[in-house]
């Protein structure tokens, strides 16, 4: 791994969802065609077998770090995002089974004017539950409100997966730069 890492964590959060026979790990990008160019210009020249992925837990947040060697040496941008701990995550970490695929997707708000009836809300009810706040017995909903998420449907596989803690990052190189970068340089 060169020492010059490029971290990037400008966009909206990570999806962990199972799609095409294995887990998915999701960034997600409000802006469609600068998703596409991030990933034609870095992620497109990984090589499966390099790409590590880390998960430093600290408390009730975690850092979601993503990178791999290239064919593009001089030309390459590695992930992060520090994450609250969340249900999708734990399931992740408990159903990987060692692989997942890495795409990204965009994610954006509708509103219950742009959705059909059977459309589920954010509350778990669906569109024709809802009058303005949620109908149903003991849901404290107030405003019908979802999200559609669109997989790209190009993907690299990973391999290399591992769970650490913040008190471990220094035996692990990759986590050990994005927390050295991110976190302890800026805080000296
Ligand atoms: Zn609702
Ligand atoms: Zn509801």
């Amino acid at each position: 791994m060169s020492s010059t890492i490029t971290w990037y964590d400008d966009f909206l959060g990570v999806a962990y969802r199972y799609f095409d026979l294995r887990m998915n790990v999701v960034p997600l990008f409000s802006d469609r065609k600068k998703a596409t160019d991030i990933w034609n210009e870095y992620v497109h020249w990984w090589s499966d077998h390099d790409i590590k992925l880390r998960f430093v837990e600290t408390g009730d947040h975690y850092w979601f770090i993503i990178a791999s060697e290239t064919r593009r040496p001089d030309h390459n941008m590695a992930f992060f995002k520090m994450l609250p701990m969340s249900a999708h995550y734990a399931r992740f970490k408990k159903g990987h089974l060692g692989e997942a695929y890495f795409r990204f997707a965009t994610y954006s708000q509708k509103e219950e004017k742009d959705v059909k009836g059977d459309a589920v809300c954010n509350c778990s009810h669906t569109k024709e539950d809802h009058e303005g706040a949620c109908q149903i017995d003991g849901c404290n909903c107030e405003q019908f409100q979802t999200f559609e998420l669109r997989l790209f449907k190009k993907k690299k596989t990973i391999t290399d997966i591992k769970f650490l803690e913040e008190k471990d990052v220094k035996d692990d190189s990759i986590a050990w730069n994005c927390l050295y970068v991110n976190k302890y340089k800026n805080s000296a």
